[in-house]
């Protein structure tokens, strides 16, 4: 038979064929003849409480048969306003600027946009680069990918047609302060804002900061005056414990408060593509003005598709009617994966919020450590040197632990095992 899909991140002539996922239920993938997976990966962090919530499903289904979509441009719906408004005053202080778009790489680039236009406004307009931070990843669009790690990225090869952007090390120590602090000076005219992951770097190699270092960032944001720009696209929605990664800093004498803030993955509970770019008020206020030409022009033809818009507030009445326990979910993957510290190749295991990590010094073949954990039931996608774990945030025990096993026998497993630990039934 014809196939005539070209698979995302994915060598089509040596890729073994993906799986083939027929339903979803609670925490759990299920095949065509009826297997069932644990997801370990939330979808790619977004299923955060899990699939079919009924709750999400019924305001999706309620708004599919009023409304499943209509142009944002000149007009507007009860969904994206009331979501906005949940947003605006969920996110820390005046971030209330609440932009939509379909996806968080755009997210990110409508950021970029947000931040050269500000600085255009207060005529700086040679303000148009940015700086990121090694190992960073802010997604695939041109614009986003320029921004991730230029040598250890997946982008790499694209060096030369994207624009060069300023990447330093992390400032978790003085000498790498003082190369930021020397970076943001020696190029103020050119540098429009730095864009982080606050606490977590996702896909750049699943790496943890502290917020000291958030707040060296954003110390040095202030000194030479350019914007922070919050990528949460993965870290938002109690991901790591907290609504937003930033809120960690809440305790600080003065907290991290982001000039631009990106949200997406969770934000729609993984049930549709939508993301958000919320500006605080003087970002939003250089685009202010009785001058036409001075609007922010970006305007995606799905932005704040109601049904997104309907799944993200059912989302939200899930997150404020029950608040997740993120912090067992962290103590169970701790003291479960941190057994594998003995094993030679493993470099490092690391937990933070419901993110569960294993770094190899050798990589074994991603494929065979994959392999093993379907063999075991749970779906985890391995990738670099790590394999991790971000569970949907309603996971229960049972399922922690079989993920936690799954992960520890996979990794020392040297060779295949033949038993088949698939669940036969759902839940
Ligand atoms: C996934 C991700 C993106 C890109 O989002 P898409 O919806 O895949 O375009 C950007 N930044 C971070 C931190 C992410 O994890």
């Amino acid at each position: 038979m014809m196939n005539s899909v070209w698979r995302p991140y994915c060598q089509m002539k040596t890729a073994p064929p993906p799986m083939k996922i027929v339903a979803t239920e609670g925490c759990h993938l299920i095949g065509q003849n009826g297997e069932c997976w644990i997801d370990g990966m939330a979808s790619w962090w977004s299923a955060c409480h899990g699939y079919n919530h009924p709750q999400v499903r019924d305001a999706v289904t309620e708004q599919l048969h009023r409304m499943p979509h209509v142009m944002f441009g000149g007009i507007t719906h009860e969904p994206a306003e009331r979501l906005a408004n949940r947003l605006a005053e969920l996110a820390p202080d005046d971030l209330n600027h609440v932009f939509f778009s379909d996806s968080g790489s755009v997210a990110v680039e409508v950021a970029m946009k947000m931040a050269i236009g500000h600085w255009r406004r207060h005529d700086r307009p040679g303000r148009t680069r940015f700086l990121a931070f090694d190992n960073a990843y802010h997604g695939d669009t041109t614009g986003a990918m320029s921004l991730c790690d230029p040598q250890r990225s997946m982008h790499a090869r694209y060096s030369g047609a994207i624009t060069q952007q300023y990447h330093v090390a992390l400032p978790r120590d003085a000498t790498t302060e003082a190369v930021l602090e020397r970076t943001l000076a020696a190029h103020s005219d050119s540098i429009a804002g730095v864009f982080v992951e606050p606490l977590v770097q996702g896909a750049g190699g699943m790496r943890f900061h502290d917020v000291i270092t958030l707040r060296r960032i954003r110390d040095a944001c202030k000194r030479h005056d350019v914007l922070l720009i919050a990528d949460e696209i993965a870290t938002g929605f109690q991901r790591t414990g907290k609504m937003f990664a930033v809120d960690h800093t809440a305790d600080l004498q003065s907290p991290v408060v982001p000039d631009i803030l990106c949200l997406g993955k969770a934000l729609t509970a993984g049930t549709m593509s939508m993301a958000v770019t919320i500006a605080r008020s003087h970002v939003f206020d250089s685009f202010y003005s009785d001058d036409p030409g001075a609007a922010l022009m970006h305007g995606p033809t799905f932005m704040a598709n109601p049904l997104a818009c309907s799944a993200a507030n059912a989302s939200l009445d899930l997150f404020e009617g029950n608040p997740y326990d993120v912090e067992k979910i962290e103590t169970i993957l701790r003291e479960r994966l941190s057994v594998l510290r003995d094993i030679d190749n493993v470099a490092d295991v690391r937990c933070f919020g419901a993110i569960g990590v294993v770094q190899f010094r050798d990589p074994p073949k991603m494929q065979m450590v994959q392999d093993e954990l379907v063999r075991r039931g749970v779906w985890l996608r391995p990738f670099g040197d790590c394999l991790y774990t971000t569970p949907p945030l309603c996971i229960n025990e049972d399922a922690l632990h079989r993920i936690c096993d799954a992960m520890i026998e996979a990794t020392r497993a040297t060779m295949p095992r033949s038993d088949s630990p698939m669940c036969n039934q759902l839940r």
